[in-house]
Formats: structure tokens, sequence, C-alpha cells
């Protein structure tokens, strides 16, 4: 499971860290924010990086908790692969961030990679998430994915399909 766009509602903290306007009825894509921003990706982090407790502050996306629940009851030994950046900021953030969470607990299931995710890929690993590079990559690699839509805040109705279309996929590997 990823966290950034899947668990965490990273482009709201994102906009108002840059004094970009959040577009509420959205679907966000990678790269927009460079777009919106008029900055390189580099630049972007970097600056997010350097902002107070960014990472650790970010709010959690609407389904977050139901995602959690769900994969607690179905999937126990279910795990949070997310990727960072080379700053320890990031990293701390994003420890504080599930420690705040998912509690001591979710600090089992974090892995936190820089860069390629699909090292961490094998035939039965499902991967769930929103960023299409990674999703291929990890299916290339010959694992499972399922590609989450990063919805923005006022698009519930959508999101909550989504879960359900998610966990319906899900449910269809469970023992019993
Ligand atoms: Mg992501």
């Amino acid at each position: 499971m990823d966290l950034d766009g899947v668990l965490v509602n990273w482009h709201k903290g994102a906009c108002h860290a840059l004094g970009v306007p959040y577009p509420h009825e959205f679907v966000f894509q990678r790269d927009w924010i460079c777009s919106v921003s008029g900055m390189p990706i580099g630049t972007v982090l970097t600056k997010l990086d350097s902002t107070p407790d960014f990472w650790s502050k970010l709010e959690p996306t609407l389904t977050a908790a139901n995602l959690v629940r769900y994969l607690d009851t179905n999937f126990p030994d279910w795990g949070i692969l997310t990727s960072a950046t080379h700053n320890s900021a990031s990293w701390a953030g994003k420890a504080e961030w599930v420690k705040t969470h998912l509690g001591t607990k979710g600090l089992h299931r974090l892995t936190i990679c820089c860069g390629n995710k699909a090292r961490f890929v094998s035939p039965s690993a499902l991967l769930i998430d929103d960023t299409h590079k990674i999703v291929r990559d990890w299916l290339n690699g010959g694992g499972l994915a399922y590609h989450w839509i990063e919805y923005s805040d006022d698009q519930s109705a959508l999101l909550q399909r989504q879960f359900e279309s998610l966990t319906q996929y899900l449910d269809t590997f469970r023992e019993n």
C-alpha cells in the first residue's frame, strides 16, 4: 500500500505549502503540481522538505481509515511501501505520520525506500498505488497491482465507489 495519494492527502498539503489553490473537484496526475507551481519536481520536493512538519502533518485521505480497517481485518500481514526524498525530514516525517495515524503497529508495516519500488516486487505481492509508472513497473516486474486514482476531497462519492471497487477486487484473494 502506497502512502502519498492513497492513504495521505499529499496534493492538498503540497498546494497549501506552495501557495497553489487546491482544486476541489479534480483527478490529480503526476507532475500536475509542477505545471501549476511552475517548478520542476526536484524544486517542489526541496521546498516541501524544508516546510516544517510537512510530511508528518498531512491529512489522511477520506478513505484511508476504511482502507486500513479493511486490510487489518482481511489481510493482517499487509504493508506500507512509500518512496521518500533523500532528505531525512521526509523519512522522519513519514514515520511520524504512520505512528500518529496507525500507531506503533503501523511502524512495523512501514517500508521507506528512495526511488524504485519495483525492487520489492514478488509474484504474490499486490501493490496499491496512485502513480501509473510505479504500477506499470510493478506489473512488468511480475507482481499484481491496483491503480488507485487520487481524487480531490470534494469527490467523496467517487472515492467511496473506488474503495468498494478495490475491496471487491481484493476479496477475490481472500482465503475464505
Ligand atoms: Mg503515491
